[in-house]
C-alpha cells in the first residue's frame, strides 16, 4: 500500500476496545460514554481485518485501546495474529497496554509470539499515580512490569510528560527505566476529545525537556527506530536510550507508516485528522475480501499529508473530538 505522498503503510494500530480500568487525566473525563457492546466487531472479524492488512502488506501490528487487556478473551486475537508471524506475512507483534493486568497475561502474551510491549506509565509516585489515572493502583503495574520481564518480554515505558505535575520525576524515570534495561519514551500531550482538566495547563513542550536534561545528561542522536514516531538518543550515564514523541513541537508525519483501525472497524488514516472509512461494512457484507479490500485501497488513496494539532491559549477546544482511547495513540 502506498499513499498519495509515496508513504509504504506497513503498520496497523488496532484498537480492540475503547473501555479501559484507568481513567488518565490528559485521556478521558471520569465518566466516560463507551461504545454499545453491539457496535464492537468480535474478535474473529478484528483477525479476519487484520488478515486483510497483511496480505495487503502490513508487517507490523500493534494491539492498543482502550486498554487492551480488559477486552474479554483478547488473547484469542492475539494468539490468532501471533500465529501469523514469520511465514503468515508479519514481522512483528506488539502491545501497549497501562499495565494493570500483565501479571496475569505476560506470559501468554510472550507464548503468543510477542517480544516487545510498551507500559505507560506516568509517575512511580503511588499518590500521584492516582491523581494521574484516577483509578489505577501503581503496586499491580508494577508487578506486571516485574512479569512481563521474567517473561522475557522486552518493556519500553511511555511516559506522557505533564507540566508541573510530573516534570520534576523525567529524571528519575530516566534512572530508573535504563537501571532494568528499558527504554524511556516521552510524549507530549495531544489535544484529542474533551478531558476534564485544562491541556494547555498540562502541556509540556519536549523541547524544553531534552534542553534541560542535555545540562545533566551527555546525549547522542540514535538511529534506532521501532517503526513508531519516537526519534531516540543514548544516554551516555545511564546507558540507555531516551525516546522522544513530539507530535506538537516537531511533527513526525513525512515519514509516517501507519493507519490505525477501531474496535468498530472505522479505519482513521491520521491520528490527528478526523477522516475516516468504514470496514466494518464491506467486511460483513460477504464473507470475501474484495469488497474489504476495494474499501482500503480507497481509503489509503485519500491518506492526508499530516495532522496539525496545536495547543495554545486561542485553541482551547480539542482538535479533534474523538478520543485517543478510540484509536490507542
Ligand atoms: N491503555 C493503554 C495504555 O495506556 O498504554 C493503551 C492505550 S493509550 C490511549 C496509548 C497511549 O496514549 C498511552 O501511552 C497514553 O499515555 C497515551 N495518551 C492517551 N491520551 C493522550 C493524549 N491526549 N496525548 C498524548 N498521549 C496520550
Ligand atoms: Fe486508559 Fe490508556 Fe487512556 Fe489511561 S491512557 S485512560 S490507561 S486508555
Amino acid at each position: 500500500m502506498i499513499d498519495p505522498f509515496g508513504r509504504h503503510i506497513t503498520y496497523l494500530r488496532v484498537s480492540v476496545t475503547d473501555r479501559c480500568d484507568f481513567r488518565c487525566v490528559y485521556c478521558m473525563t471520569e465518566h466516560m460514554t463507551f461504545l454499545p457492546k453491539p457496535e464492537l466487531l468480535t474478535l474473529e472479524e478484528l483477525e479476519r481485518l487484520s488478515a486483510a492488512f497483511i496480505a495487503k502488506g502490513v508487517n507490523r501490528i500493534r494491539i492498543t485501546g482502550g486498554e487492551p487487556l480488559v477486552r474479554r478473551n483478547v488473547m484469542s486475537l492475539i494468539e490468532g495474529l501471533g500465529g501469523r508471524i514469520g511465514a503468515g506475512g508479519l514481522q512483528e507483534l506488539t502491545l501497549t497496554t497501562n499495565g494493570s493486568q500483565l501479571s496475569r497475561f505476560a506470559k501468554a502474551l510472550h507464548d503468543a509470539g510477542i517480544r516487545r510491549i510498551n507500559v505507560s506509565l506516568d509517575t512511580r509516585d503511588p499518590q500521584k499515580f492516582r491523581d494521574i489515572t484516577r483509578w489505577g493502583d501503581l503496586r499491580k503495574v508494577l508487578a506486571g512490569i516485574d512479569a512481563a520481564q521474567d517473561a522475557g518480554l522486552a518493556v519500553k515505558i511511555n511516559m506522557v510528560a505533564l507540566k508541573d505535575i510530573n516534570e520534576n520525576e523525567i529524571v528519575d524515570m530516566l534512572a530508573w527505566a535504563n537501571g532494568r534495561r528499558m527504554d524511556l519514551t516521552l510524549i507530549e500531550t495531544m489535544p484529542m476529545g474533551e478531558i476534564d482538566g485544562d491541556r494547555v495547563a498540562q502541556y509540556l513542550p519536549l523541547s524544553l525537556v531534552r534542553a534541560r536534561l542535555a545540562e545533566s545528561y551527555t546525549l547522542t542522536d540514535d538511529d534506532y527506530r521501532t517503526g513508531g514516531p519516537a526519534r531516540y538518543v543514548r544516554v551516555m550515564e545511564t546507558g540507555g536510550r531516551l525516546g522522544f514523541i513530539t507530535p506538537l513541537t516537531h511533527n513526525f508525519c513525512e515519514s509516517c507508516n501507519r493507519v490505525r483501525v477501531t474496535c468498530t472497524g472505522t479505519l482513521f488514516m491520521c491520528l490527528g485528522q478526523n477522516d475516516d472509512a468504514d470496514l466494518r461494512t464491506p467486511l460483513r457484507a460477504s464473507c470475501d475480501d474484495a469488497m474489504l479490500n476495494t474499501a482500503i485501497d480507497a481509503a489509503i488513496a485519500r491518506k492526508p499529508k499530516g495532522h496539525d494539532f496545536m495547543i495554545d491559549r486561542r485553541h482551547r477546544a480539542p482538535a479533534l473530538a474523538r478520543h485517543m482511547s478510540l484509536t490507542g495513540g
